[in-house]
């Protein structure tokens, strides 16, 4: 890639490791030209399955809006970045393991619950009755039963 600083397209690479439990490279670059050092991560984009909505219409898998879930769960509560980052990349590896080309968003649903139960019980609550909007009393005895085991 061109330099960030001064467009120069020779940078030469001075550092290179795993990060991300080994699912991404980071790179420490050097411009050839300019001296200026940046950083570059390199991952891997692998394709999702498709999202299939409760109303049958297909969308992209959106990892953002999984993000702002979480996070919109975790607020105030000790889980920190990290944790929430591990769960995103278990529940795309979830997802793909599945070798579906769509999956329902209620898997995604079902898939983030699981992750909040073991992060934080707050957390996991706030979702599952914003998620589930808890249509009756069982229901809400159902995750509670799930927290005590
Ligand atoms: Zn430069």
């Amino acid at each position: 890639m061109h330099c960030p600083f001064c467009s120069a397209i020779d940078t030469k690479v001075i550092d290179s490791r795993l990060v991300a439990d080994g699912h991404q490279v980071r790179r420490r670059r050097e411009c050839v030209k300019c001296h200026e050092r940046y950083t570059t991560f390199e991952g891997a984009e692998l394709v999702m399955p498709r999202v299939v909505k409760q109303d049958g219409s297909r969308q992209p898998f959106d990892e953002e809006k999984l993000r702002a879930g979480m996070l919109r769960s975790v607020e105030k509560r000790p889980v920190s970045m990290d944790q929430i980052e591990k769960s995103i990349t278990q529940i795309k590896s979830t997802l793909r393991a599945t070798g579906e080309r769509e999956i329902n968003s209620q898997m995604i649903g079902n898939l983030m619950m699981d992750q909040l139960v073991d992060l934080d019980k707050v957390a996991y609550i706030r979702f599952a009755s914003v998620y589930r909007a808890f249509e009756d009393v069982s229901e809400f005895g159902d995750a509670i039963a799930k927290l005590q085991k």
